[in-house]
């Protein structure tokens, strides 16, 4: 193995001087007086290896020796990953005293000792290749699929499999041969360079149909497609951290992959505390049981922080060749954004707008790519679906973090401030965002087909309810509540309906948290019809309180068990109000 010698030091970023050959993202461990300190070469120069470190490089001095290990930064994986805490180098975060690692300290992402039931798949004498399923264990209630590791270049025949029995991750479960009669005995375990794509499958088609957040202002007005990818940019404080809570606790996806990236360490503590304790509310399990953790706050050393994204979507990936329905949602990708900013700047690279490495869009469009839905060889589908949130510092959408990712990613949700300070949450502007999944053919088949006949027109018909409103809403701003028709405060009253009971959700509360499609579908349907009368009023002043009685029982709808006895005894309420004022 390669050697080498410490020759300067830039906060994370050191030079090493090296002896023989190192490749780009090569792991090395720099020695600080018997503690080894993990780092990963990002650029060769000659004899000079520039690493970052992954952890604080305090009391490091030129001349200290370096090892390198001709591996990639890499993930383990196996059965008993469910339900971990990682922190971004995969370190079981549950493994160690008090809430951080002590310096060069890493733990095992498995338990090498706990025993899994594995039952055969593949038999003696099939061909397999990278990804193909040898046998399964269970694994909370997923059923963990033990795969070919996607290392393995090439077809292999199976030369023995153990039978149905307790084994350790550690046992071998099966010998595969290759052409040459070279044998390789395989465990439950496997490793992956975490910034390549895992690529064990078939095909990636484009997402043709989408995953239920319970959202309403995503699943009503813009869904995002299984498979599909979306981000939400918005200023500190607009609500980004609980949407993603949100989403992660209600969205119907088989496994949910959280990396809580440089964000605030209270954040991620609290979601540490509060996911053990919630039910799942499409298993009745606990959450947990289905979630996986990755965190770097922004206490912990910024190069782990992109570390975390990729270590995150590495583990989505091997889920996904499993058959599985995978959720990853990162917050924030700007804070990863940022750590390759401060590298390639000590690095004293030509920077590109606002001091971001040049490759920054490619960077990220690489890494939104890695999602989709997949055809997987055995015929059967997986997906991962990716929700990023971005701070862009000052709200400003043209920022390059922004930008990049929107280039990027298919959805857009915009959070906004005016939103957030009316404590109109989730925040997302109706008119500002989209789902470009909305304008494919086959998305708009399967909601017709899925929801409602004629579903799509219905979901244009709210958008255009809603920036009418706006329109009119900024021609009384100018103009006075007097100086314009009648017809702008009913447009304007019109679009409120749709925005408070449809977008408002409180997700605080049992019921409101989470909007099953059909209910949805109800509401929206509902409220079209109420937009679609015709009232009686004589005087703009008239509107106001007879909007706001209508919206106040509306309101207590979304609060009641789905067609319940309250919710049937509001809509009776509801009925009688607006009789007052329909032209027969
Ligand atoms: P960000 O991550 O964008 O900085 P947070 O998600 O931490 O913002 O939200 C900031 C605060 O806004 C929360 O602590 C909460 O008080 C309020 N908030 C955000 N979203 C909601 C919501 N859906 N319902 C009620 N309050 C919310
Ligand atoms: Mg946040």
């Amino acid at each position: 193995m390669t050697k080498g010698t410490v020759k300067g030091i830039i906060s994370n970023l050191v030079y090493v001087e090296v002896d023989g050959p190192v490749s780009q993202n090569e792991i090395c461990y720099i020695d600080l007086y018997g503690v080894k300190l993990m780092a990963e070469v990002i650029k060769v120069a000659g004899n000079i290896a520039y690493t970052q470190v992954f952890e604080s490089t305090r009391g490091l001095k030129p001349g200290n020796t370096v090892e390198f290990t001709d591996k990639m930064l890499q993930v383990k994986l196996g059965p008993g990953m469910l339900s971990k805490n990682y922190d971004g180098l995969q370190d079981d975060l549950n493994k160690m005293e008090g809430m951080y690692l002590t310096r060069g300290e890493y733990t095992d992402p498995l338990d090498e000792d706990s025993i899994w039931h594995f039952t055969p798949i593949a038999k003696v004498n099939d061909t397999v290749e990278a990804g193909d399923w040898l046998g399964s264990v269970p694994e909370n209630w997923i059923d963990h699929k033990i795969m070919v590791p996607f290392l393995m270049e090439g077809k292999y025949q199976v030369k023995s499999i153990v039978l149905e029995g307790d084994y350790k991750i550690t046992d071998t479960i099966a010998v595969v041969v290759d052409k040459e009669g070279k044998e390789y005995p395989l465990t439950m375990v496997q490793y992956w360079p975490v910034k390549l794509p895992i690529k064990a499958y078939q095909s990636k088609p484009r997402p043709f149909k989408t995953l239920e957040t319970g959202i309403r202002t995503i699943d009503t007005l813009n869904p995002i497609a299984e498979g599909g990818t979306g981000f939400t940019p918005g200023p500190f404080g607009t609500g980004k951290t609980v949407l993603q809570h949100s989403i992660s606790q209600n969205a119907e996806a088989d496994l949910i992959v959280v990396a809580a990236c440089g964000e605030r360490a209270n954040e991620v503590v609290e979601l540490f505390t509060e996911f053990p304790e919630l039910d799942d509310p499409r298993t009745g399990r606990k959450l947990i049981e289905r979630t996986i953790i990755i965190c770097n706050t922004s206490n912990m050393p910024v190069a782990a922080r992109e570390a975390s994204v990729y270590t995150a979507m590495s583990i989505c990936e091997y889920y996904r060749s499993m058959g599985l329905k995978v959720l990853l949602l990162a917050d924030s990708t700007s804070r990863w954004a940022q750590a390759l900013r401060e590298m390639s700047n000590r690095m004293e690279e030509l920077p590109g707008p606002d001091a971001y490495p040049m490759d920054l869009p490619a960077i990220i469009s690489n890494f939104y790519a890695r999602a989709g839905y997949v055809y997987l060889n055995n015929g059967q589908t997986g997906s991962i679906t990716f929700i990023g949130a971005v701070s862009p510092a000052g709200g400003n959408l043209k920022e390059p973090v922004t930008e990049s990712t929107k280039k990027a990613a298919r959805c857009f949700y915009s959070l906004s401030q005016d939103r957030a300070d009316s404590k109109r949450y989730p925040a997302v502007d109706p008119i500002d965002s989209y789902s470009k999944y909305l304008e494919y053919d086959e998305i708009q088949e399967f909601l017709n087909q899925n929801i409602a006949p004629g579903w799509v027109d219905k979901v244009y018909k709210a958008k255009d309810i809603l920036l009418r409103g706006k329109e009119a809403k900024d021609q009384i701003n100018i103009l006075g509540d007097d100086g314009v028709p009648l017809d702008y405060h009913s447009r304007f009253w019109k679009s409120e309906l749709i925005d408070r009971i449809i977008l408002v959700q409180d997700s605080f509360d049992s019921i409101d948290k989470s909007t099953p499609m059909k209910r949805q579908a109800y509401m929206l349907n509902l409220l079209l019809n109420i937009c679609d009368t015709n009232f009686d009023f004589e005087s703009y002043e008239e509107l106001q309180p007879f909007y706001s009685r209508v919206i106040n029982v509306l309101i207590q709808m979304n609060y009641q068990p789905f067609q319940g006895d309250k919710f049937k005894e509001y809509e009776a309420q509801l009925e009688s109000i607006l009789a007052e004022r329909r032209v027969k």
